[in-house]
């Protein structure tokens, strides 16, 4: 059977630990190695990361929604990581590895990048001034 969780959190970077938490127990019902639960861990925390930094410029009156899935085999789970804030101009460029928005903060801009290598699938979609929204599935 499917299995669906939804959870809204203040764009604090306290929560950051809360959401890998929230999604390693969610995906401990597929059995995943101690490696794939550490690599979705990590996507986790890019994707929420990038949320509450670029999309919100640490603004904590701000929401992240975290949702996850498992499929109806029980065989991959979908986590998505949205946020209401800035959004990306150019989602192509964000991606590329190394390319930053904010070298000021020591940003290295390779979240997408881990993203990509750690998870099966990463699709991202963003309006300017509206939102962006991460899907990652594994
Ligand atoms: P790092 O993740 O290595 O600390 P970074 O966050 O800059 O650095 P990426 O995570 O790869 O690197 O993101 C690349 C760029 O995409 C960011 O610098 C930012 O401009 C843009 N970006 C990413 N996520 C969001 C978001 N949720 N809202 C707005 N802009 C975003
Ligand atoms: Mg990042």
């Amino acid at each position: 059977m499917s299995n669906i969780m939804e959870v809204k959190f203040s764009a604090k970077s306290e929560n950051e630990s809360l959401a890998r938490v929230i999604v390693a127990s969610f995906a401990a019902k597929l059995d995943p190695t101690i490696d794939e639960l550490a690599d979705i861990k990590t996507a986790v925390s890019e994707a929420v990361t990038n949320a509450i930094i670029h999309g919100y410029d640490e603004d904590e009156s701000k929401f992240v929604y975290l949702r996850c899935e498992i499929n109806e085999n029980e065989d991959e789970v979908k986590i998505v990581v949205e946020d209401r804030g800035n959004g990306i101009e150019d989602v192509q460029m964000a991606m590329q590895p190394l390319y930053t928005s904010k070298p000021e903060l020591e940003r290295s801009g390779m979240g997408f990048t881990v993203m990509e290598s750690f998870m099966d699938g990463v699709t991202v979609s963003s309006i300017k001034n509206d939102g962006t929204k991460i899907v990652m599935t594994k």
